[in-house]
């Protein structure tokens, strides 16, 4: 209704009265998520099915803040995970994905040795202070110092008394030192270098920090008064934290945050506990039906033997029931998706599932009450997507089709009709079981545990094995991602995850279901080429 002292020019509203009028006389525009992810109303939804309602802008896109906690006790500055899959993430993608904020999570399709020799080299790649540096003697010869390179990728060693940490520090060998050196039998006593800039131990990370800036060496040694060898900082490090300021890193170590799977079977105990020494920060508990008591057992487990010392993502999960077991069991977060992913045929052939946009929403809104986060995992086809999960409430969203065929996933890139392809397996497609068997005979395979009872005889595939085109590498794609999604948020009027994630819950982001005539209308169409 229209009151008559409304009226005021040419028999129209005052126009600056426009926004007192509508918060005064109309119902918000749109549905609220409430509204939206009623099953009963809209059935269940996917991404595509919805779209959320632009609100006002105030602040450059740039400034939108993508911080999130992902586990109970981890926060990164970019939501996005690689998922654990033997064509997405292994140590390059893991290392990659953390230096860009995110986390990768490395699969366990594999050995024990090979899972955890991947997570000790992210753990490695970055350090502050270095306090197990690989030290020789003065009686080690130049070939020793050229294994070392080769093994595990640094030249830069200190050398001591025994050489071993804490003995006396004698001299350093660099590349420089042997660059140029033809004869791998000499001694190193002959070619370190023995005038060394060093601090003591006790001295910050900045302050150590500010001496090698200035002392221009390639390596800070720190010695105890009884000039003991206690650590080593590297200026490659400093370079590697200007060059990644969102990094995810531990904050005491300033190591990269690393996770990796693992299943629920009693050898699962021996294979974490090998991924705990190599420094793991992440375990998450790989199953594609969450729900069970081996899952609950194991989580127990983790929280008995390891404390707080490593943060488990349990599932995956897709309804509020599911993700209350886990939650009571303990988990520190829980991973959301059955069926939605790209490589995956689960909701055909074991008729379960739920459309991913509903079970985010869900599953997120319940676990939120207990201050658990969600990822959602799976189904994450392009930037849109990821804005919407994480407007549903997801904390983070874990991509495998959109990772595989970048430089950093597993593989060789290979030419199909002209195009180049790298391959991208679902874990519970033939050809990843396979492959795992061969390479587990003893211990039994990943793909096969996520999917099926070890005992079954005819085994009944969860995925399929195919190609995608090389995306080039993440160190461009990620970024992508990241300036996409800000601009997203800078539509939605949200500048940081959070306040995304409350205005959504409180009901003041708006949303509306998408016709199928809507989503065509919404994709590229009518050009003639
Ligand atoms: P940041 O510099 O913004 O990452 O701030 P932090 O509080 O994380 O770092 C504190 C100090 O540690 C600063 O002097 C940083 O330059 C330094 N720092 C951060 N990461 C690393 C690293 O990986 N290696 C080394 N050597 N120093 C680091
Ligand atoms: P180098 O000059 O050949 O030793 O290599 P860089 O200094 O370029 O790189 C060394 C990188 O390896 C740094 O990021 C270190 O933090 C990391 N790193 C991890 N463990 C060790 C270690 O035991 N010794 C050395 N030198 N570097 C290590
Ligand atoms: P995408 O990002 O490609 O859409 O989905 C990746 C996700 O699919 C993974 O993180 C994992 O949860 C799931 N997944 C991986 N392999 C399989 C599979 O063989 N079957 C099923 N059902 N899901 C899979």
């Amino acid at each position: 209704m229209v009151h008559q002292d409304e009226i005021k020019i040419n028999g129209f509203l005052d126009p600056k009265t426009a926004a007192q009028y509508l918060k005064d006389h109309e119902i918000p525009d749109g549905l609220s998520a409430e509204e939206v992810f009623d099953s009963r109303i809209n059935g269940g939804l996917t991404y595509n099915d919805f779209l959320i309602l632009p609100g006002y802008v105030d602040f450059p896109a740039s400034e939108a803040s993508l911080e999130s906690r992902i586990t109970r006790n981890i926060v990164i500055n970019t939501p996005f995970m690689s998922s654990p899959m033997d064509t997405v993430t292994e140590t390059e993608m893991a290392i990659n994905m953390a230096l860009l904020g995110g986390v990768g999570v490395i699969h366990n399709n594999c050995t024990i040795e090979e899972q955890a020799e991947m997570v000790r080299k992210v753990k490695k790649f970055e350090n502050g202070f270095i306090t197990d540096p690989v030290c020789l003697t003065p009686t080690h010869n130049v070939a020793d110092v050229h294994r070392i390179k080769q093994q595990f990728g640094y030249s830069g060693i200190p050398i001591t008394e025994d050489g071993q940490l804490y003995s006396k520090l004698l001299g350093i060998v660099t590349a420089r030192d042997i660059q140029f050196h033809e004869d791998d039998k000499t001694l190193l006593k002959d070619v370190m270098t023995t005038d060394l800039v060093v601090a003591r131990e006790g001295i910050t990370l900045e302050e150590a920090n500010q001496i090698l800036r200035s002392s221009k060496k390639g390596k800070l040694p720190i010695v105890n008064s009884r000039g003991e060898l206690v650590a080593l900082l590297a200026r490659s490090d400093l370079l590697k934290n200007l060059n990644f300021p969102l990094a995810s890193k531990t904050a005491d170590s300033k190591q990269l945050i690393c996770a990796a799977a693992i299943g629920t079977r009693s050898d699962d105990k021996l294979r974490l506990e090998k991924l705990v020494d190599a420094g793991l920060d992440i375990v998450i508990l790989d199953s594609s039906q969450g729900n069970s008591i081996y899952q609950v057992e194991m989580i127990k487990y983790i929280k008995q033997t390891y404390g707080n010392q490593i943060d488990i993502i349990a599932g995956n999960v897709v309804t509020r029931e599911q993700a209350a077991t886990l939650i009571e069991a303990g988990a520190d977060a829980l991973r959301v998706g059955m069926g939605s992913g790209s490589i995956c045929i689960t909701q055909e052939v074991m008729a379960v599932g739920r459309p991913q946009g509903t079970a985010v929403y869900k599953v997120s809104q319940f676990a939120h009450r207990f201050g658990i986060p969600v990822i959602a995992d799976g189904g994450i086809q392009n930037v849109g997507h990821i804005t919407k999960a994480l407007a549903l409430g997801a904390s983070a969203v874990m991509m495998g089709g959109l990772l595989a065929g970048t430089t950093e996933s597993p593989g060789e890139y290979f030419y199909h009709e002209g195009k180049r392809l790298k391959k991208y397996r679902g874990m519970g497609s033939l050809d990843a079981m396979e492959y795992g068997s061969n390479k587990n005979e003893k211990i039994g395979n990943a793909a096969t545990q996520r999917y099926f009872s070890e005992r079954d005889v005819v085994k009944v595939a969860q995925g399929v094995a195919g190609a995608v085109v090389d995306k080039g590498s993440v160190r461009k794609f990620v970024p992508y991602l990241i300036t996409g999604l800000q601009h997203g948020l800078q539509d939605i009027g949200a500048n940081s995850l959070s306040s995304l994630r409350e205005a959504v819950r409180v009901g003041k982001v708006r949303f509306e279901v998408r016709t199928a005539a809507a989503q065509v209308e919404g994709g590229v169409h009518g050009l003639y080429s």
